[in-house]
């Protein structure tokens, strides 16, 4: 029996580890946490992502419905202290919420029992050093997700993003979430609520300070009656670049660049994902495929991103570009023309 190890006891992780469990490899996922569930400082967190259900379940071989809630509205849009009404292309989608991190309810347990009633080793505490991953047989699949780190030990061009996060406990039955853009960051901060917690994360591509974590907090406050006393900071790590493989090893998850580039949402990528890294095993020709398939929309935006990035006077053709997208959303139907629809998954 072929045996893989993976590093990263996540989505990308569990779902590659499952798959390959499923067709005779002997499988041992490896994680530096103590327990499942990811880094405490960021869990449980519930996120917020479009979805094509049965098309995803269908590709990764596990049904996951019972993880995913839409949301009772499609999340609500806020500019500043004020609502905005949605382009109709918005309102004709469905969102789904899903909780990650070490309860009962959350994706990652659900996947940590798939994956043990399956036959999956799991060892915790195990930290990829530079010397594990040289000793690392090939095959072995990278899926640590967003750390600084393991992008610097495989050479993977990373930008760093920064924010706040917090959660109160929440009504048990509701679903929702909001998205705030506004002056306190260049990107957006969202709520959303799902199994009696409601999370919140404020996040910018530029350094944030305290003064705009107030000025996001006091919208919250006066807008939405949310106070949420306890917030953390975040600093995540996100691929300039999509790569599927380093050296004799395969890359999965947000490390490979498998993220919706509009918005940037990185759940059901990482799922694909998953499934993508499996595949390098037993049919690698379908894997390098699907996964330019599934990449090209965030090759095309880091194309253009470099683009810009060589343009002089970059910065302040960014800001510009800022301040029209801000005043587009502004003037509310023009926004029907600015905002294209976020790339769907599966056509
Ligand atoms: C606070 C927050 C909010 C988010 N909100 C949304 C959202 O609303 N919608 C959305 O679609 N996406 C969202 N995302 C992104 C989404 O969670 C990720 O894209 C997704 O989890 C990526 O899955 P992954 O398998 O690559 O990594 P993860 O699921 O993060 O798993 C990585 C695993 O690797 C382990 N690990 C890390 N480093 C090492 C190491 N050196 N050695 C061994 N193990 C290691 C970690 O402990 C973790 O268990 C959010 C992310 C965060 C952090």
């Amino acid at each position: 029996m072929s045996e893989v190890f993976i590093y990263g006891a996540g989505l990308a992780g569990m779902v590659a580890a499952i798959n390959l469990a499923r067709q005779g490899f002997k499988i041992t996922i490896y994680d530096r946490e103590e327990s499942i569930g990811g880094a405490k400082n960021l869990h449980p967190s519930i996120h917020t992502t479009p979805l094509q259900p049965k098309e995803t379940w269908d590709y990764i071989g596990i049904d996951l419905s019972e993880s995913f809630y839409p949301t009772d509205t499609y999340p609500s849009f806020w500019y500043n202290a004020k609502r905005m009404t949605l382009p109709p292309y918005v309102n004709n989608t469905v969102a789904y919420n899903v909780e990650r991190g070490p309860r009962n309810s959350s994706i990652d347990v659900k996947l940590y029992e798939i994956a043990l009633n399956e036959g999956v080793k799991f060892s915790f505490n195990k930290n990829l050093t530079p010397d594990e991953l040289k000793s690392a047989p090939p095959g072995s699949i990278i899926a640590t997700g967003l750390y600084k780190e393991v992008y610097d030990l495989v050479g993977v061009r990373y930008s760093s993003t920064y924010g706040y996060l917090a959660s109160i406990p929440w009504e048990q039955g509701e679903v929702n979430g909001a998205i705030h853009m506004g002056r306190f960051s260049v990107d957006y901060g969202y709520t959303a609520a799902l199994n009696g917690l409601m999370f919140v994360l404020l996040f910018s591509r530029t350094p944030l300070e305290d003064r705009d974590l107030g000025k996001f907090k006091k919208i919250l406050k006066d807008a939405r009656g949310l106070e949420f006393p306890n917030w953390h900071t975040f600093n995540g790590h996100f691929p300039r670049e999509t790569r599927l493989s380093w050296e004799d090893k395969i890359l999965a998850g947000t490390l490979s660049g498998m993220i919706e580039p509009f918005w940037g949402y990185g759940i059901v990528g990482a799922l694909i994902s998953g499934k993508v890294a499996s595949l390098v095993h037993t049919d690698r020709k379908k894997a390098e495929e699907d996964f330019f398939k599934f990449t090209a929309g965030f090759q095309r935006k880091l194309a253009r991103k470099e683009k810009m990035d060589n343009m002089p006077l970059n910065k302040q053709l960014l800001r510009l570009g800022i301040l029209k997208a801000r005043f587009d959303c502004w003037k509310n139907p023009e926004l029907k023309k600015a905002i294209k629809e976020p790339v769907r998954w599966f056509k």
